[in-house]
């Protein structure tokens, strides 16, 4: 399979200073001051968006005490994967502890209805040919997924030891005992000699601190925390008949509501949909998998595929490659790639990236028109017109958000004017100077993604050795031997992603490779009798000045876009250094890709020497 380039705009007729401008216009409007402050996090009155289960009951048990060899953090994809691994490498005594009630990490939580992967299914989905899977379609529902990833626990017997509804509280390193002491909301104390911290990336759902937000006696949930009790429907029948008289305004047009917005406008008696940045979204040209394609697949099918996402995507197809993927996320390779065959290829990272910056107001023009060609209204059209280069927001793709607008019930309301939506009241809201009475109101404000670390992690208490604390060693930067390891804190294995690691197209892609790394460094420790394994300074400091000498500077590019989580909201962290540097969900990527990260790592454990470790028998 591999596609045709998309029809844009010629490069002669899209007059880019002037689009420059209105980004910069666009965004201006946007930034907030506050930044993070604008947030605030699901807990007081809000506390059963992040600590209730809306899935299934928080049934009481009796609190552990006990000794265990390793425990995962977390159960979704970055705690499955770390599981498997370290199932495979032989280690036994482990488990996942996670505070939802199964594993599947968001796709256990986000249950919305339209909830489905944005990303090629093919490539997202780890581990399809050890699993003899396949995914029913390209972009695959949200329940299929979750199914999908709970089969890989039951595989691999994560299901016996998993502890869930249980929440992490606080962890120390005990140096007198040689492990970590947790302690959870259930009364645990887990004394666990290595941790793998699997808590992912939007763990954590957050709202808006919109002014009134208490006052507001209506119905409000977030998207994290879908009701369908109150909304009618399930997930995998996402008929919401109990909003039939109801007016309903949802707050964000992130992907979450892309997704969901279909769905409220069929079923709502009115829904708002309250707008700050538009999102990009492109037609979806979901297909079901093709069988005679299946029978195709050659042993490492996946592998390639993913690799060639990965280039098409975020570095540069190899010439003479074909797109296999075909979608939005690798558009811009894919019509920069027919250019290059007939007009030759870049000469330098500045010749491509300089010519990746008109195909980035190309492919935006082609999406601002399809806007115009769908949405009837115009006020309504040019409210959703994204202003801003590719990859400033996460792209979406979705066949039904735009048609929705042309319901009579549906309203698409701007409030970028006022940096989100003016204030709340005891009977709605206020955009505008305007106050809309509205029965429900809907969060998808997105998670916490790039704020404070102990804002996403949510546990106030995280140290290591001699009581230091992980949230003041990275105040203002990460410090790490490959973006796994940290000093002061001795068989800790960050199995996070974005921090001083390589950056996968597909994240599944970053938890399976921490996944093998951590559990490879855990059993060699576990054969060899090493009761602790801890970076040197030495080789940390190496490492983190070889990421940083390898380092893509992308600021620039982020200064410019909208605020976002993508860049921290525009704003900026000083360093120890006394340097401005904005904080990107990235972290501090590791530069030169993905792959020669994984390439890095495999020879580094090749040589088996577990180099730039402090080992300690006792
Ligand atoms: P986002 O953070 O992307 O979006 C949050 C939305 O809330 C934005 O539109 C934001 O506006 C808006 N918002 C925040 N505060 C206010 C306010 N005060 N007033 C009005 N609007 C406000 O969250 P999502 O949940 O949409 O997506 C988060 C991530 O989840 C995605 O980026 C993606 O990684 C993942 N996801 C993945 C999917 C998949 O297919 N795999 C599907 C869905 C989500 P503004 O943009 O102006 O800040």
């Amino acid at each position: 399979m591999s596609c045709k380039p998309t029809t844009v705009p010629p490069a002669e007729q899209v007059d880019i200073p002037a689009l420059r401008e209105k980004y910069r216009q666009e965004r201006s409007i946007r930034v907030n001051s506050k930044g993070q402050a604008q947030y605030v996090r699901p807990v007081e009155d809000f506390a059963a968006v992040y600590e209730g289960d809306p899935h299934m009951p928080v049934l009481p048990r009796d609190p552990i005490s006990e000794d265990l060899d390793v425990a995962v953090l977390g159960g979704g994809w970055g705690g499955v994967l770390a599981g498997q691994a370290l199932r495979q490498a032989g280690v036994k005594n482990f488990r996942n502890i996670d505070h939802a009630g199964d594993f599947g990490g968001v796709w256990y939580w986000n249950r919305y209805p339209g909830l489905s992967c944005d990303n090629d299914a093919y490539c997202y989905l780890p581990l399809l040919e050890e699993m003899g899977f396949m995914p029913s379609k390209k972009f695959t529902d949200g329940f299929e997924i979750r199914n999908y990833c709970q089969s890989i626990a039951r595989k691999y017997e994560l299901y016996e030891n998993a502890l869930f509804h249980t929440l992490v509280t606080a962890m120390r390193w005990d140096e007198s005992i040689k492990r970590y002491r947790i302690s959870t909301d259930r009364g645990d104390e887990i004394r666990a000699r290595f941790v793998v911290m699997a808590n992912g990336l939007l763990n954590i759902p957050k709202l808006p601190g919109i002014p009134g937000i208490h006052e507001y006696k209506g119905k409000m949930f977030h998207t994290a925390r879908w009701e369908y009790e109150y909304t009618g429907g399930s997930q995998e029948n996402p008929v919401l008949d109990k909003l039939k008289d109801k007016r309903v305004a949802i707050i964000g047009t992130g992907a979450t509501a892309v997704q969901a917005v279909p769905f409220l406008g069929k079923y709502a008696k009115q829904l708002y949909v309250l707008q700050r940045t538009a999102s990009t979204v492109d037609e979806r040209k979901n297909t079901p998998t093709d069988p005679e394609w299946v029978k195709t697949l050659k042993p490492g099918w996946q592998r390639e595929r993913q690799l060639n996402f990965h280039r098409f995507a975020m570095e540069m197809p190899n010439v003479g490659e074909h797109d296999l993927i075909c979608d939005i996320w690798t558009e811009i390779n894919r019509n920069l790639s027919v250019q290059f065959n007939e007009h030759g290829w870049p000469t330098s990272p500045e010749d491509y990236m300089a010519k990746r910056e008109v195909m980035d107001y190309q492919v935006m023009e082609r999406l601002r028109a399809r806007v115009d060609s769908i949405v009837q209204d115009k006020e309504a059209a040019n409210i959703l017109k994204p202003w801003y280069r590719y990859l400033c927001k996460r792209p979406a793709s979705n066949d039904e958000f735009y048609p929705t607008f042309n319901l009579p019930n549906v309203k698409v309301i701007d409030v970028s004017k006022t940096k989100g939506v003016e204030r709340m009241t005891e009977k709605g809201f206020v955009a505008n100077g305007v106050e809309y009475e509205a029965d429900c109101v809907i969060f998808a404000s997105g998670f916490e993604v790039s704020s404070d670390l102990d804002r996403r992690w949510g546990f106030d208490i995280f140290e290591g050795r001699e009581g230091k604390s992980i949230y003041d060693l990275w105040a203002t930067e990460y410090r790490t031997l490959h973006g796994t390891m940290t000093r002061h804190f001795p068989n800790l294995f960050f199995n996070i992603g974005f921090i001083q690691g390589g950056f996968a197209s597909s994240t599944t892609e970053m938890y399976k490779l921490y996944g093998k790394h951590s559990a490879w460094v855990i059993a060699e420790a576990q054969k060899r009798g090493i009761v602790t394994v801890e970076p040197s300074l030495e080789a940390q400091d190496k490492y983190v000045d070889h990421v940083r000498a390898t380092a893509i500077d992308i600021s620039a590019f982020s200064r410019e876009c909208t605020p976002s989580y993508f860049n921290n909201e525009g704003e900026e962290i000083v360093t120890s250094k006394g340097e401005k540097k904005l904080r990107s969900y990235t972290g501090e990527a590791f530069g030169p890709g993905f792959y020669v990260f994984e390439a890095m790592l495999q020879e580094w454990r090749d040589k088996g020497n577990l180099e730039g470790l402090e080992l300690s028998h006792e």
